[in-house]
């Protein structure tokens, strides 16, 4: 039988320890290394090849709900909604949910309060090696009081579960992350329990494995532990993405001498499709351009935000979504396009650097695309592992002749984007993902 692994990510939580942070932002969003948590599940269920994630909701939904919307523009993962007027509690979740396990083979549950290194494909491996239909994650817990505490067998059976113990037995803990059965699943769905820690899982004792997870594994329910994880993932640089960045002018929209007008705005043709191509292959895309028409007075800061407004909308329309656009407002000399005279004007790399710091972007595995010499010499600089002249710019045919160039050459953005994609595995492999994880 083909597996088909359905994800219930619960991440409805209030984050009442979190506030004042939450006042204005749903739990499951919080920001860590720049990346909302929630982001970061999204990643480690693509890996482990979940085929649709569900998502309860509650405050601050409308939010969660635009995030949602993101994953599923840029193909990431399949995630429907299901939004709690009132919260059901873990229990109630999986009630209200209970068909979603009926064309499943296994359903992953995810407490979305933690953040986690884990590799669900390897707890699933081991859920797939033994018989009973539950497998629990555990982690060793500092503070076992604060946490529901397990007993293992010698088989790794879960043999006694006591929530918050008064004198633990232990400090095996329950991590938040179930594998189960689709029966196990509706057998939670009819239990008419609130919580599934407290009410649900001492009735799987007996019929349950645990799984020590040893990895990085914790709650992000304080301020103490946000601040943490974000030390611990800015300096690890844990889930670094590859990135292709994009010139905007003469490669991603129509080259107009000094745009200055949102109504200018035109897309090259199949510019929207390569950006989604770029997104469902698991990369993100990131604008990067030169914008001297600033520094020259020609155009505010504004009006360049609302011609970025518009191209947005362009690709939207056709599902495309940009991670971030950075521009450099510094003019140039104009004279030889192959000095660095700032650091954040291409052919300087600090728009690129600054970017891979920000969105936890891998360089090495990244691309630079433009139609200017400044362009793949930026590339260059930050490392990248490659940079492609398109020729659908005005004066990029002038950058690609006079010998071989020490870089590739497209026609144009989609057959760029053609040459990337062939240099990685299918979408769904994720051994390129990951390496740079370990
Ligand atoms: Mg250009």
């Amino acid at each position: 039988m083909t597996s088909n692994v359905k994800a219930l990510v619960l991440a409805a939580g209030l984050g009442t320890r979190l506030k004042p942070l939450t006042d204005r932002l749903p739990k499951c969003l919080v920001t860590i290394a720049g990346r909302p948590l929630l982001d970061y599940w999204v990643d480690t269920l693509f890996e482990a090849g979940v085929s649709e994630a569900r998502v309860n909701t509650h405050a601050h939904a409308g939010q969660v709900r635009a995030f949602i919307q993101g994953v599923n523009d840029c193909g990431r993962l399949n995630v429907t909604e299901c939004y709690e007027p009132t919260l059901l509690g873990s229990a109630g979740t999986v009630a209200a949910n209970l068909h979603f396990a009926d064309d499943a083979t296994e359903i992953i549950l995810v407490y979305a309060d933690n953040l986690s290194d884990v590799n669900l494909s390897e707890m699933l491996a081991f859920h797939r090696s033994h018989d009973d239909p539950f497998t629990i994650l555990l982690f060793r817990a500092p503070v076992p009081e604060a946490c529901g505490i397990v007993e293992l067998d010698g088989a790794g059976r879960v043999v006694s579960f006591e929530e918050k113990p008064r004198q633990p037995r232990g400090d095996l803990a329950n991590g938040g992350i179930y594998i189960v059965s689709p029966d196990a699943y509706r057998e939670m769905a009819s239990s008419g329990a609130f919580d599934l820690g407290r009410d649900v899982l001492p009735r799987f004792v007996g019929r349950m494995r645990g799984w020590h997870y040893d990895g990085y594994h914790r709650d992000i329910g304080t301020h103490e532990a946000l601040a943490e994880a974000e030390q611990r993932y800015r300096s690890t640089g844990r889930k670094r993405r590859p990135a292709v960045f994009l010139d905007r002018d003469g490669t991603l929209i129509e080259h107009v001498h000094y745009l200055s007008d949102p109504a200018q705005v035109r897309l090259v043709p199949g510019g929207a499709e390569a950006v989604r191509r770029i997104k469902d292959a698991g990369f993100a895309c990131v604008v990067v351009t030169n914008q001297s028409a600033i520094g020259l007075g020609l155009i505010t800061e504004t009006d360049l935000e609302s011609i970025h407004r518009e191209m947005n909308r362009q690709l939207a329309e056709e599902g495309a979504v940009l991670d971030a656009i950075y521009h450099c407002p510094v003019t140039g000399s104009g004279g030889d396009r192959t000095l660095i005279e700032h650091p954040d004007r291409k052919p300087g790399p600090g728009m690129l650097l600054r970017a891979a710091d920000e969105h936890h972007l891998d360089l090495g595995r990244s691309w630079m695309v433009g139609d200017m010499i400044s362009d793949v010499r930026a590339g260059r600089n930050a490392g990248c592992r490659g940079s492609i002249l398109v020729l659908s710019g005005p004066e990029s045919r002038r950058h690609s002749e006079g010998g071989s160039p020490p870089f590739e050459v497209a026609s144009d953005l989609p057959e760029a984007v053609d040459r990337i994609l062939a240099t990685v595995a299918a979408p769904h492999d994720t051994s390129l993902l990951m390496e740079s994880h370990r």
